[in-house]
């Protein structure tokens, strides 16, 4: 086995125990393609057996003062914060992300667990005025019960974090199906989460590759009241449809197809660098990523040179080799699905201004792209890239870019660079999306509410609006209270 998966468990973790299993299957590390450890390849009846144990724990932990689970959850951030490198290491060894971005991600995960640690003491409920003398009205607010959540590869710690850190704040607990590519990550963390004193059955990890069987079990069982789901489009409509029958509570966040607005008043050096940071990072696999770069004509040409001379300065190689800005990407029909577009925005008349094709690093790598001529119709622009490929599209108007922009049933983030605020704030609010960074590339944080609006998602996580998503509001009528 890998020296760094060594230090962590690569058994599954259900009520408090480490769960092994006769099947089992390979993760490995993208950037050499070399098998690093093999976990258990749990199904549906041990899915069954996690909700079972999250069930058995709720009364407990709902009971505990929102003060008492913040204890807890502190020693498990501060385990999480001293064990950031070696976190790090395995991140970058399972996911490819390079080393710098890897402990980034730690803590960006870890500050989940921190911040709703303290918002899990301020779930207020309300004292509504009464419109009859003789009752009063009063909410209260209550952990909605056991929780699941499914979360993709390209954040193994910050996506899980940011589900598992509301959830056990406001007193419920959880299965966590990680994705089959990386499930170290959460193994490690449920490990330095027992370390913390989390007891048995709050938290599980249920390691499997067959998602359907086990996401089906998830879905069906009417005590797992809420579904908290990160992944492509096409399964999270899946999981919806699957959640009618028990009417669970849902958070979506189901990808974006993210338009990035410079306009002739921005500030020129500042958009480069807030594409780079957005397009860029994890090579291009991240659901905020810049997917159509639109840029007005007054500025176009410059913006096209400048961002393929800072493109052309990034390090291609393993992660875990310092100076590398550019991992690999995640799988082999991941290089696959990049190839096409980009082909096939050639074909029709696009430009390769630079890159275009896989790196020498290796069969995963692709090397840093970006592509000028990109019309609004080509497919490299309608469906989201997922590797390090920048599309310029070049527009006119302010009217025009807005309708390029919105022209997608995605809306998750946006972005706009313009010296103007007239122009940004109205901008701001004629995109369709639940995010938008002005002037800036990188926007989300624990404090704040992440999601989308179409069909990128339902729900919020992150900020106030993350905590709402694990709690219900119960009204409490007190009658006759004049006898
Ligand atoms: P990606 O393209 O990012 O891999 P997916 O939506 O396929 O997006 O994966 C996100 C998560 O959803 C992963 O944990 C994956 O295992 C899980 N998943 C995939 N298919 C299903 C399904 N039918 N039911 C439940 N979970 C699924």
């Amino acid at each position: 086995m890998n020296m760094i998966a060594k230090k962590f468990p690569t058994a599954a973790f259900i009520d408090g125990q480490w769960v092994t299993s006769a099947k089992t299957f390979a993760v490995t590390d993208p950037a050499t393609c070399a098998e690093v450890a093999t976990v258990p390849d749990l199904g549906g009846e041990d899915a069954g057996r996690a909700i079972d144990a999250a069930s058995r724990a709720l009364p407990a932990w709902s009971a505990k003062t929102a003060k008492e689970r913040a204890a807890i959850m502190k020693r498990w951030f501060d385990l999480i914060t001293a064990e950031s490198e070696s976190l790090a290491q395995l991140m970058t060894t399972e996911q490819g992300k390079p080393l710098v971005e890897a402990r980034a991600e730690v803590a960006y995960g870890a500050s989940f667990i921190e911040w709703f640690a303290e918002e899990g003491k301020r779930a207020y409920g309300r004292i509504i005025p009464t419109n009859v003398a003789s009752k009063r009205y009063l909410t209260i607010k209550q952990p909605i019960g056991v929780v699941a959540a499914i979360a993709p590869w390209n954040f193994p710690i910050a996506m899980i974090t940011r589900k598992v850190a509301p959830a056990l704040a406001s007193g419920c607990t959880i299965v966590v199906k990680p994705a089959a590519e990386t499930p170290l990550c959460a193994l490690a963390l449920a490990k330095l989460a027992l370390d913390a004193g989390v007891p048995p059955g709050v938290l599980n990890i249920v390691t499997t590759s067959d998602a359907a069987a086990v996401g089906k079990v998830l879905c069906d069982d009417g005590r797992v009241r809420k579904l908290s789901f990160t992944g492509s489009a096409a399964v999270g409509k899946i999981l919806y449809r699957q959640c009618a029958d028990t009417v669970k509570k849902l958070t979506l966040e189901l990808g974006g197809n993210a338009p990035f607005l410079v306009f002739d008043d921005a500030n020129l050096d500042l958009a480069v660098a807030g594409a780079m940071a957005s397009k860029y990072r994890n090579a291009g696999q991240t659901c905020v990523c810049a997917n159509r770069i639109l840029v007005q004509s007054g500025i176009y040409d410059r913006f096209a040179a400048s961002l393929v001379e800072a493109v052309n300065k990034l390090a291609v190689g393993p992660g875990l080799e310092a100076g590398n800005t550019i991992g690999p990407l995640i799988t082999k029909e991941a290089i696959e699905r990049v190839e096409t577009l980009v082909a096939e925005a050639v074909k029709n008349g696009a430009k390769v201004l630079t890159g275009g094709a896989v790196d020498p690093a290796g069969p995963l790598f692709f090397r840093p792209s970006v592509i000028g001529g990109v019309t609004p119709d080509m497919s490299i622009v309608r469906e989201e890239i997922f590797g390090p490929v920048a599309a310029l599209v070049r527009f006119d108007t302010e009217a025009e870019a807005i309708e390029i922009a919105n022209d997608t049933p995605f809306g998750l983030a946006a972005y706009l660079f313009s010296r103007d605020l007239s122009r940004a704030w109205r901008v701001a609010e004629k995109l369709d999306a639940g995010m938008v960074g002005v002037n800036e590339g990188i926007f989300s944080n624990e404090v704040v509410p992440f999601g989308g609006v179409k069909e990128s998602g339902l729900g919020r996580e992150g900020g106030a609006e993350g905590l709402e998503e694990y709690l219900e509001v119960k009204y409490i009528c007190l009658g006759a209270i004049d006898e």
